[in-house]
């Protein structure tokens, strides 16, 4: 038990849209930073992290299926962006002296270590940051199933996902001021709802196994460190 945090081990899910900043699209170094100054606060106040990065700010299978493009190359393309996400965290938090790995679902063994499962394990014992990319490795999944697959397979405590706005609502806040917060929901609640936080193969994998889900706004300085502590606002699934 990290002295710090009720979480021992946990994986964070960044999405690429955290790593956008204001831009429609791409990767803004600031916001890059922003992510990374957090993970290293956590690791250095003794908590174990891995991520699962997203490549939506770059590309995104079903966007450009709709497009024309086949669905399958078009997520071996979005699943490549997610590798793109990773390099630049990694850079970030190396540059803050955080020890991390690059782990990839698809091999690319010049750029970054194959996934392997207990290797993972024995780097995060180290006090290593293990950045999950290329997903699941499969066409027609998520980087939330990822993220719920690796942290299943990590044996986190528990999945932060770090989002827009703080915690699950009812309906998109950012479009009615009025809609309902969460501050703790079932799996079922999650599905049943059908609340979009993360897709249903998530949702179920991570309720196989009883794996808390905590719903926090990543877009401040310090934020998941805060969430981390169990404080601010969030919304746990459990
Ligand atoms: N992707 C995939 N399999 C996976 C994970 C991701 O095919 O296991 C592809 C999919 O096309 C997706 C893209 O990679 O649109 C980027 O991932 P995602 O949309 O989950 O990123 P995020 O929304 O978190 O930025």
């Amino acid at each position: 038990q990290a002295p710090n945090f009720p979480y021992k081990r946990v994986l964070l899910k960044v999405s690429g849209e955290a790593l956008m900043g204001k831009g429609a699209a791409g990767v803004d170094p600031e916001m890059v930073d922003m992510v990374a100054a957090d993970i290293a606060d956590v690791a250095a106040m003794g908590g174990q992290v891995c991520l699962v990065v997203g490549g939506g700010n770059i590309f995104r299978g079903l966007a450009a299926a709709a497009k024309g493009m086949d669905r399958v190359q078009g997520d071996y393309a979005g699943m490549l962006a997610t590798v793109i996400n990773a390099l630049m965290l990694q850079n970030a938090l190396e540059k803050r002296n955080v020890e991390t790995r690059v782990m990839t679902a698809i091999h690319m063994a010049s750029i970054a270590e194959p996934y392997i499962r207990r290797r993972a394990v024995r780097h995060m014992e180290k006090g290593r940051v293990v950045i999950f990319a290329a997903g699941t490795g499969n066409p027609f999944f998520t980087t939330d199933t990822a993220a719920a697959l690796r942290a299943n397979e990590m044996e986190c405590d528990a999945l932060f996902k770090g989002t827009q706005v703080d915690g699950v609502y009812s309906e998109d806040p950012r479009v009615n001021p009025n809609a309902e917060r969460y501050e703790q929901l079932t799996y079922m609640d999650a599905l049943a709802r059908n609340l979009k936080v993360m897709d249903a193969a998530a949702i179920s994998l991570a309720r196989e196994n009883a794996l808390p889900i905590i719903v926090f706004n990543m877009h401040a300085p310090g934020a998941f460190a805060a969430a981390m502590k169990g404080e601010g606002r969030f919304t746990r699934i459990i």
